[in-house]
């Protein structure tokens, strides 16, 4: 089995300062267990492993917050379900994701909330956005290589 790329988010416990960092490892319990050997970053003990995620996740993750950014300036379709349901006026009347800084369309939002309470969230993976950025114009030089 091949092994795949991690973002491993380090909290320190007397500040409460992240930094982050990627493990290789077949599995998330893998790279939880890799991740718990390197916790003594800096030759301190202070460092605990706050979370583990898919490189993708992380990389949607700054996609969606570059997109936060512009959001503010344009009339977008929602980022999440990728239709045209935002208040177009003014974005902040939309509703704050739980998953990002940024706004997505109210029934996205009531969607959000019911994944939280049922403890199953969708990854930012799955939001429409990640899967075709260039709705949003969001393409610009692009992480995709066809050499
Ligand atoms: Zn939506």
């Amino acid at each position: 089995m091949e092994n795949k790329s991690w973002t491993v988010t380090y909290r320190n416990r007397d500040n409460g300062q992240r930094i982050t960092c990627t493990v290789f490892a077949q599995d998330r319990q893998k790279a939880q267990e890799r991740a718990g050997a390197d916790e003594q970053i800096g030759g301190c003990e202070v460092w605990e492993v706050e979370s583990v995620e898919p490189h993708e996740e992380t990389l949607a993750r700054i996609l969606v917050s570059e997109f936060a950014e512009k959001q503010q300036g344009g009339h977008f379709a929602c980022p999440r379900c990728g239709k045209m349901t935002m208040d177009a006026e003014i974005v902040t009347r939309n509703a704050l994701s739980r998953r990002a800084t940024v706004y997505i369309c109210d029934s996205c939002g009531m969607a959000e909330a019911m994944e939280d309470m049922a403890n199953s969230r969708t990854p930012l993976t799955a939001w429409s956005i990640v899967a075709a950025p260039g709705n949003w114009r969001m393409e610009e030089g692009g992480n995709e290589c066809e050499a």
